[in-house]
C-alpha cells in the first residue's frame, strides 16, 4: 500500500465523538515510550504526524489519521506511565475500556511491545483483555534494530511462549518492527489492505 494522505481528523476522549465515517479502524497503543508514534510515523513516512513524546503520559487522548481517504489509524494514549495519578489512570482506563468495547468498526488493534523486554505484566493483562473481549489485535514488537537476528527470534518465541501458557490455544497473528529501519512496515501495511479489502466486501455484501 503507498501512503498518499495521511490527515490528522481529530482528538478526543469519548468514544462517541469519534468520526461516525463507516471506515475500517486500526488502533495503536502500548507503554508509553514503546514506540508507538515512531511507528505511526515511519508507517505513514509522516516525520510529526504522531508527537513522538519528551513527555511520556501527556497524550491522554484518541488520535483519529484518516489514512487515503479510507482508513482510520488511531493513536491511542501510552498506558503504564509511573507518573499520571491514579485518577487519572481511572479516567484513562474508562475511556480507553469504552472505546475498544464501543467502536465497532475497529477491525485491529496493534499492540506494541518492546522486542527487549520479558513479557510485562500490564502488557499480558491487556492482551488477555482483549481475547476475553473478542477484539481483535495483532502484536507489534518493536525497536527490533536492537538486537541480532537470533536474539529477535529467542524475544519473540519467549513471548509467544508465555502468551500460550496463559488464556491462548493459538499464537496471535505478530509483527516484527524497527522504525528506524523501516522494518515490518510492507508488512503491517499489506495486512492492512488486505483487512480493508475484506472490510469493504462484507460492506456491499
Ligand atoms: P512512544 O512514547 O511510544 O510514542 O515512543 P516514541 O516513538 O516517542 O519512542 C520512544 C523512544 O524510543 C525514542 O527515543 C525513540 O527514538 C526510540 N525509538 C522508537 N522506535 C525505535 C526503533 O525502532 N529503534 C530504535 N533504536 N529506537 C526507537
Amino acid at each position: 500500500m503507498k501512503i498518499k494522505s495521511a490527515d490528522f481528523v481529530i482528538s478526543n476522549t469519548d468514544v462517541a465523538k469519534c468520526p461516525n465515517e463507516p471506515l475500517p479502524e486500526y488502533a495503536f497503543i502500548g507503554r508509553s515510550n514503546v514506540g508507538k508514534s515512531s511507528l505511526i510515523n515511519m508507517l505513514t513516512e509522516r516525520k510529526s504526524l504522531a508527537k513522538t513524546s519528551g513527555r511520556p503520559g501527556k497524550t491522554q487522548l484518541i488520535n483519529h489519521f484518516k489514512i487515503n481517504g479510507n482508513w482510520f489509524l488511531v493513536d491511542l494514549p501510552g498506558y503504564g506511565y509511573a507518573k499520571v495519578s491514579k485518577k487519572d489512570k481511572r479516567t484513562f482506563q474508562k475511556y480507553i475500556t469504552n472505546y475498544f468495547l464501543q467502536r465497532s468498526q475497529l477491525v485491529c488493534s496493534f499492540v506494541l511491545v518492546d522486542i527487549r523486554h520479558e513479557p510485562q505484566k500490564i502488557d499480558l493483562e491487556f492482551i488477555q483483555w482483549l481475547g476475553e473481549n473478542a477484539i481483535p489485535f495483532s502484536i507489534v514488537f518493536t525497536k527490533a534494530d536492537k538486537l541480532k537476528p537470533k536474539a529477535i527470534e529467542k524475544n519473540v518465541a519467549r513471548y509467544i511462549t508465555e502468551l500460550l501458557e496463559g488464556i491462548w490455544e493459538e499464537a496471535p497473528h505478530h509483527f516484527v518492527t524497527s522504525s528506524s529501519k523501516g522494518m515490518g512496515r510492507d508488512e503491517l501495511l499489506t495486512f492492512i489492505d488486505g483487512v480493508n479489502d475484506a472490510f469493504f466486501k462484507n460492506l456491499k455484501q
